[in-house]
């Protein structure tokens, strides 16, 4: 223990800001003992799925060419829908991430003259293209399907009644968006999703209910599957990737609608039989395997940055007691120095990348410069520790992940050294 400064001080964390951060982490122990106990069962709850599918050895093995019968994969499916106690399971390296996988599932499952309705208000960005709320080559209202979409209530709950005018007819699919994304609004627990989606049943028993369930994996000891959902969606280079697997998404959820998206991502009468593994079966086994413990880092590294940050004064959110939903973090540090200097911070503690230093750019679909700090082993992982924030009021920094807690508690010891240095923060 007594060489721990050290070693903080040789990654250039000075005295002062380690110590403030032994403060927070102490007060700390209760929550994350509560988080430990939620790993611990979901720890189970795989291991169960991956013994009673009879994984072996020969799941790891290269697959080629049509893939025809790749034990990997179809073992991978069953782990899938076993853990998240759904019919079916489609887990793929040919889903390319995140919005891929939920433009899946709405193109298989919709057809023209249906109608999407988001509950929940806006959707993800990506999605917009997808949907057609922004013009797209190929979006779901170039082929007849139109939205419709409900706000929620001031107070981030759902509008109950403007959600019961909006179920009609053509309603064929329910999205909710677990996550708040890079929203304001709060996330939902896994409870509130099945309040909801229990409320659309009643209108409208037939309607399929689909979750966005990114970010969201392994928070809770159950899934929107687990509460009413049809088809849960979400990427592998988040949660449920663990970090090792180097791309893909997944969809579970009743055996109809999965066989749907599976004739989609390949062809009409193909469906799941084809799509070779290509050699990646033993990191998405693995990294499901590892999921659990590593979103556990992920959400401990998120409170101690609410804390560290709230208890310096800025609005952090969630804040630094609330119950958390997803692994998202959002700091509000209201300078563009701000910003620049937590990022900074944040790729300074990477394992990859740490000598470059994150300018803010251009980016395309964002109407201000953003900065992105990322120091991953998978391009774009955000799983692992990483940070952007858009360089425009209120200048909040989005935050997420980190593959270890001893490593997200170091980027975020980097954050503030560098707010400290640069004359942003004066520690208490
Ligand atoms: C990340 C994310 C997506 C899109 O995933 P990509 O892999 O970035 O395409 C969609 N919805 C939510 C809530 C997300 O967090």
């Amino acid at each position: 223990m007594l060489d721990m400064q050290m070693m903080y001080k040789e990654l250039g964390i000075s005295e002062k800001v380690y110590s403030y951060g032994q403060e927070i982490e102490a007060t700390l122990k209760e929550r994350f003992e509560s988080i430990d106990k939620v790993a611990e069962y979901n720890q189970l709850k795989v291991l169960h799925a991956m013994q009673e599918s009879r994984v072996s050895e020969g799941c790891f093995h290269y697959a080629s060419g049509y893939g025809y019968s790749d034990q990997g994969r179809d073992t991978l499916e069953e782990v899938y829908a076993k853990t998240f106690h759904t019919e079916s399971a489609l887990v793929r390296p040919q889903i390319t991430c995140g919005t891929h996988a939920l433009a899946l599932a709405l193109g298989a499952n919709l057809r023209p003259e249906d109608e999407v309705l988001s509950p929940v208000g806006k959707p993800y960005d990506t999605l917009e293209e997808v949907i057609g709320i922004r013009a797209s080559k190929g979006s779901l209202a170039e082929y007849g399907i139109s939205y419709r979409q409900v706000d929620l209530l001031e107070d981030g709950t759902f509008d109950y009644e403007k959600i019961k005018e909006a179920v009609g007819e053509k309603t064929k699919l329910v999205t909710i968006q677990r996550s708040k994304g890079y929203q304001t609004r709060p996330s939902f627990s896994v409870t509130q999703i099945g309040q909801l989606i229990a409320f659309v049943k009643q209108l409208k028993p037939d309607v399929i209910c689909m979750v966005d369930n990114c970010y969201g994996e392994f928070v809770e000891t159950i899934e929107p599957s687990d509460v009413g959902a049809d088809m849960i969606v979400g990427s592998l280079i988040k949660n449920p990737g663990g970090g090792l697997a180097p791309i893909g998404g997944y969809i579970a959820g009743k055996k109809e609608y999965i066989e749907n998206c599976a004739y989609r991502l390949t062809a009409p009468g193909l469906g799941k039989e084809v799509g070779a593994s290509l050699g990646v079966m033993q990191s998405f086994f693995q990294g499901f395997f590892l999921a659990p413990t590593v979103v556990a880092g992920a959400l401990k590294g998120a409170i101690f940055a609410a804390n560290v940050y709230e208890r310096l004064g800025f609005p952090v959110i969630p804040n630094g007691t609330e119950s958390r939903h997803d692994i998202i973090q959002a700091v509000t540090l209201g300078s563009p120095e701000g910003v620049i200097a937590f990022c900074k911070g944040i790729q300074a503690a990477a394992p990859v990348d740490s000598y470059v230093s994150p300018e803010p750019w251009a980016m395309p679909g964002y109407d201000s410069d953003v900065i992105m700090a990322a120091g991953a082993f998978v391009q774009g992982s955000s799983i692992e520790l990483s940070a952007d924030g858009p360089i425009k009021p209120p200048y909040a920094v989005y935050f997420q992940g980190g593959l270890t807690w001893e490593h997200a508690k170091l980027g975020i010891l980097m954050s503030l050294e560098q707010l400290v240095q640069k004359g942003i923060v004066t520690l208490p």
